[in-house]
């Protein structure tokens, strides 16, 4: 019999949906557009979209060829590149009147240059049409192609983001075709082409791993020279998605946010409904305080 692991009641959120909500929810169909906080559920929408006014947006199709096992994203064959979606995400950008912005774009393998072309175009047009929004980038590892890195990091975001995702040990079971050590160098060599942008990356907790794994990735990236670390609580989107084997207290998540700080990050969010993007705009201050 499997042991089913109740969700405890910090995680019992109602998901705020108000008028403003679903104005934008209606911009993002017209203009044919996804973000990682919608398809993901994200229960800090409203936060992010109303008061922080910040928002993930998905680009590069909704279909992933990649199928990691935590992820709600579709997979199958991608639909073709859509050189307008740039355009269209800056005038979103400005429509929302973005103080920052994250872009995370799904994984195409079936592209040569892992979509690098249309993820810089995009950051371009967000400069052009709203120069005063910061921008995050959250690439896949494009296929481990440095070029790729290259094409991406020389339109200068803010800050370069790569999610290790998970603990050494589980990263072969949890994210299918992507390495650990893959995303370790991915973010070395970031920080060697561009040493003042700031690199970041992310762990979801609660699918197994213990303590001194998850401490043990803070050293890995540490040694990469990551400046932000983000941890968050995982929540299995589907049955057909991992189960969460943990739901790790939010006093386990503060003593891991002392212990990151300790290690040397410039900043790290760390708590049950932390995602990837979550207060990234604080982070963009600290990091160019620093
Ligand atoms: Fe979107 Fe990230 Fe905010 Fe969630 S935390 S609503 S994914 S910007
Ligand atoms: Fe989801 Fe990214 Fe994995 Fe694709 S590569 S399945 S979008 S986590």
């Amino acid at each position: 019999i499997k042991k089913h692991v109740r969700k405890p009641e910090w995680l019992q959120i109602k998901l705020n949906t108000n008028e403003n909500y679903s104005s934008l929810k209606k911009m993002m169909r017209d203009k044919q557009l996804h973000t990682v906080c919608e398809e993901a559920k994200c229960p800090n929408i409203h936060e992010c979209w109303a008061v922080r006014r910040t928002a993930t947006f998905m680009i590069l199709g909704d279909v992933c060829t990649r199928a990691c096992r935590f992820c709600a994203v579709k997979t199958g064959l991608p639909t073709e590149l859509d050189w307008q979606e740039p355009e269209r995400v800056a005038d979103s950008v400005v429509q929302m009147n973005l103080k920052h912005v994250v872009i995370t774009a799904v994984a195409r393998d079936d592209l040569k240059d892992g979509g690098a072309g249309v993820f810089a175009e995009t950051v371009r047009a967000i400069r052009r049409k709203s120069p005063l929004t910061s921008i995050e980038v959250l690439p896949s590892d494009m296929g481990g192609v440095y070029e790729n890195l290259k094409t991406l990091l020389d339109t200068r975001p803010n800050i370069l983001n790569h999610n290790i995702e998970t603990v050494r040990n589980l990263s072969d079971r949890v994210r299918s075709k992507a390495k650990y050590d893959r995303s370790l160098q991915f973010l070395r060599r970031a920080k060697e082409m561009q040493p003042d942008i700031p690199t970041k990356s992310s762990i979801m907790i609660g699918l197994g791993e213990t303590k001194e794994e998850i401490i043990e990735a803070m050293d890995d990236l540490r040694e990469n020279h990551v400046n932000i670390l983000t941890i968050g609580q995982y929540l299995q989107p589907s049955k057909k998605h991992l189960p969460v084997i943990k739901y790790w207290k939010p006093a386990e998540f503060a003593e891991l946010k002392e212990i990151a700080l300790s290690k040397g990050f410039h900043h790290c969010e760390s708590g049950p409904l932390v995602r990837s993007s979550y207060h990234a705009d604080e982070q963009v201050d600290m990091a160019t305080k620093q």
